[in-house]
């Protein structure tokens, strides 16, 4: 049974107040993603499923709960990439779009580009019938509350790319059972951020990267040095060398860690369906389901264990 379906909901310095929010919401889109990978089969299905309920629980800094930039405005980016394929969908600087990854999705199958931007994804997204919501209902008080702070403090953007103080950004990894992987990925970024800043999320090779030759990845932390570093191609890089990917994870984590001084987390998949859920930060909020069973954690080394029968 390879079958697995792996989520994160953002590696950063979670505060207690958000860590039940965290871990519930993470259990509830693993378990909802595996149902959908059992029912349709497809490993692109289930990761799409599973980060469209992340989107969704504002807990998390994607879709609704997304952060705000410099000018209190929400900008989103979501990547999608079918292992067996390799085709790729990706929007980046979004506005006004509950569920990005889908939109995501739409380039992938609907277009001949990977990624779309700003104003052509918006008007894109228009075409497909996605449906545009006011800004305001993807912004939580907490949010709000946050920027805030930061226009308050006027703190320089170095001090806000803190490598700690990135954000719950989500996503997810699947091998379904034909051994097809899939990753998908979707942020709000990082509060305060420059207008038209561009993360690693929808950069294919850094916010995710899915390939049936090896495995998926799903990347979170401190985009400008994800993207350094490719880091999701960067662990999978190391499993075509022969690491698990447990080791790939740590290998390529100290990498950025040591080369960029970058913190972050990956989710990651082989082919097989072995898997690791692996972060430099102080917690990142992550569950997976399996052979009927869940494995979730949020602090370093943790994995607690429930059956789903
Ligand atoms: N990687 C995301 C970004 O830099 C933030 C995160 O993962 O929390 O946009």
């Amino acid at each position: 049974m390879r079958a697995v379906l792996l989520v994160h909901g953002g590696a950063w310095a979670i505060p207690d107040i958000l860590a039940d929010g965290s871990i519930d919401g993470v259990k509830k889109a693993a378990k909802e993603g595996f149902i959908k990978l059992e029912k349709s089969g497809s490993a692109v299905d289930a990761v799409e499923a599973a980060v469209r309920i992340l989107e969704d629980i504002p807990v998390f800094d994607a879709g609704h709960g997304a952060v705000l930039n410099a000018d209190g405005d929400v900008e989103l980016d979501a990547i999608i990439m079918n292992g067996k394929t390799l085709a790729a969908g990706a929007v980046s600087c979004v506005k006004n779009i509950s569920n990005p990854v889908t939109l995501a999705r739409s380039v992938m199958e609907k277009t001949d580009h990977v990624m779309l931007t700003g104003t052509g994804a918006n008007k894109f997204a228009e075409k497909q019938g996605i449906p545009q919501v006011p800004t305001e209902e993807l912004v939580t008080q907490h949010a709000r509350a946050e920027w805030k702070m930061y226009q308050k403090y006027n703190e320089s953007v170095t001090n806000l790319f803190n490598t700690q103080m990135v954000h719950d950004t989500v996503g997810a990894v699947a091998v379904d059972y034909d051994g097809n992987v899939a990753c998908a990925t979707s942020t709000g970024g990082i509060t305060n951020k420059m207008v038209g800043r561009v993360g690693d999320t929808p950069v294919i090779g850094s916010g995710g990267y899915a390939d049936n030759n090896i495995g998926a990845v799903s990347a979170t932390g401190h985009g400008e040095s994800i993207l350094k570093v490719n880091l999701s191609r960067l662990v999978l890089f190391h499993m075509e060398q022969g690491k698990s990917p447990l080791e790939a994870a740590n290998t390529a984590l100290c990498y950025m860690e040591d080369r960029v001084t970058g913190r972050g987390g990956v989710i990651v998949v082989n082919t097989e369906g072995d898997w690791a859920a692996q972060f430099s930060t102080n917690r990142m909020a992550w569950a997976c389901v399996k052979s009927r069973n869940l494995f979730c954690g949020l602090n370093p080394g943790e994995c607690f264990k429930e059956s789903l029968i």
